[in-house]
């Protein structure tokens, strides 16, 4: 009835496809399983030699102790994908002096300004230093990478002033120089605050004005050129592709993410099943 070519044909797809059973796939299930194929060298670039190193180029890491703040990775990226941008770190804090804050302490309009203007800094840590006449409130633990004083003005403090005004609040800037300070005298009846944005000092000789790129990785291409063009050898590239996060901010990495190794990321949780069959296909 049938014939063996037809036996053959019938049964030679299943026979292929029973074969394959134990063979070693060659597909990986990321991200429970990571790809061999990456180099664990950094991309990186000689200036004095004029080489470059092969590597993966992934995530950079910014050596802080040799930029020089010179800008010429961000005017390389320029025309590539903007990804870069020099900032400066500030520091942002209120002022209030000793005395009048013991008088004035359980007064609720004073209670309400620093509410106010704490507003913007809910998730931080607030640090209170006494200084020999004031209380320094320290709005934020960590420091503010922009490019401007102003841009930080504007995107943490403006809201704030304005309903500061509203409420009957004078409000004076008294003392100002772009990029480096803002500093506002607020005051109703006697009371006094100061609030300041101040651009920090992160005391790097190479680097006076302590300014640093930061990279936006919802912009860059991974092209190195940065890395190439930098003439101090501070930023390479490493073997870190996964920069997945769940909000766009989070893709923009200020000087000091840029200046840490690793961050980690974790593969979602596998079940005891999961983990059988991963280990049987990499042992097989
Ligand atoms: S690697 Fe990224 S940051 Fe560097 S030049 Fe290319 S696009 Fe710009
Ligand atoms: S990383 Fe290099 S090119 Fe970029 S600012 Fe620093 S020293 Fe200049």
């Amino acid at each position: 009835m049938f014939s063996a070519s037809m036996l053959r044909r019938l049964f030679s797809p299943l026979i292929s496809g029973l074969r394959h059973v134990f063979y070693r796939p060659i597909t990986i299930k990321y991200p429970y399983e990571k790809t061999n194929a990456v180099p664990e060298e950094n991309y990186r670039f000689d200036p004095k030699q004029g080489v470059a190193y092969p590597g993966y180029k992934g995530r950079h890491i910014l050596n802080l102790d040799k930029c020089t703040g010179c800008g010429t990775c961000d005017r390389t990226c320029e025309n590539i994908a903007e990804a870069i941008t020099m900032v400066f770190g500030y520091k942002i804090y209120i002022k209030i002096q000793k005395q009048l804050y013991e008088n004035f302490r359980n007064d609720p309009k004073l209670t309400e300004a620093l509410e106010k203007i704490l507003e913007s800094f809910k998730g931080d840590l607030k640090t209170i230093k006494a200084e020999e006449e004031h209380y320094v409130i320290e709005l934020t633990d960590e420091p503010v990478f922009n490019y401007r004083c102003e841009v930080v003005y504007e995107n943490l403090l403006e809201n704030s002033i304005e309903d500061l005004k509203k409420d009957g609040w004078t409000v004076e800037i008294s003392d100002y120089k772009s990029p480096e300070i803002m500093k506002f005298k607020i005051s109703r009846d006697n009371i006094v605050l100061e609030l300041a944005i101040e651009k920090l000092d992160f005391g790097f000789k190479q680097n006076r004005r302590s300014i640093f790129p930061a990279v936006d990785y919802g912009r860059c291409v991974f092209c190195g050129f940065c890395v190439d063009a930098c003439p101090f050898n501070a930023i390479e590239m490493t073997p870190v592709y996964e920069l997945s996060v769940f909000e766009r901010e989070e893709l923009l990495y200020n000087p000091l993410m840029l200046s840490t190794k690793y961050f980690e990321t974790y593969p979602p949780e596998t079940n005891w099943a999961e983990k059988t069959i991963i280990l049987m296909r990499r042992y097989r």
